[in-house]
């Protein structure tokens, strides 16, 4: 898992204790691109070393997002 991920949303399967991220690794990419599944041979040829910018940190996501169910 990455060391030192911090957050919130305690609704994430990965989510631990202490504001802990237990995932092994995370996909992080701008709003812009919120709906891409990158699983999915139709992701716009976008994959997840494509690059981007944003100018802010409320402009950016984690796809590695999964609802607790
Ligand atoms: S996968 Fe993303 S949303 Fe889920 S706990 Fe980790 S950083 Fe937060």
């Amino acid at each position: 898992m990455p060391e030192g991920v911090k957050c919130s949303v305690s609704n994430c399967t990965f989510w631990g204790q202490g504001n802990q991220c237990n995932a092994n690794e995370i996909m992080v990419d701008i709003d812009k691109h919120g709906s891409v599944d990158y699983s999915s041979e139709f992701a716009g040829g976008l994959g997840t070393d494509h690059q981007d910018t944003a100018p802010q940190s409320s402009t950016t996501c984690c796809h590695t997002f999964k609802p607790k169910e």
